[in-house]
């Protein structure tokens, strides 16, 4: 429910959004290229300490067992690769790392 309402200028009401909720940060990955291979880096401080996520996109086939198993929901699908939007939340509890069955993603 919006928490308040205010005009607009033909004196029609706009309902305000709540100001309890949290807007996720956009979460910008650098790209690397090594050895032929792209690298979207994402670092950052996780729920206990910093944490860098790489996925090598070459790798990934676009599987969403990361996505499906990742217990803090870090990642999520763009497309047809795997990619972190929410670098808080990792625990690096490496469970996206060992079963990523491509060795596209890995937790440091
Ligand atoms: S598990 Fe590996 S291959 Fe599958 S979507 Fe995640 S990073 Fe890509
Ligand atoms: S290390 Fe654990 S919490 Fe972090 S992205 Fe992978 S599965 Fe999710």
């Amino acid at each position: 429910m919006p928490e308040k309402e205010s005009k607009n200028s033909d004196n029609s009401t706009v309902a305000n959004a709540p100001t309890n909720y949290k807007i996720c940060e956009i979460i910008e990955a650098e790209i690397k290229t090594v050895n032929n291979l792209k690298i979207k880096e994402v670092s950052g401080k996780g729920k206990k300490e910093d944490v860098k996520i790489d996925i090598i996109v070459n790798y990934c086939k676009g599987c969403e067992i990361c996505v499906a198993f990742c217990p803090e929901g870090v990642l999520a699908m763009n497309k047809e690769i795997a990619e972190v939007v929410d670098i808080s939340k990792c625990t690096k509890c490496n469970i996206c790392e060992y079963l990523c069955p491509d060795f596209s993603i890995s937790i440091e």
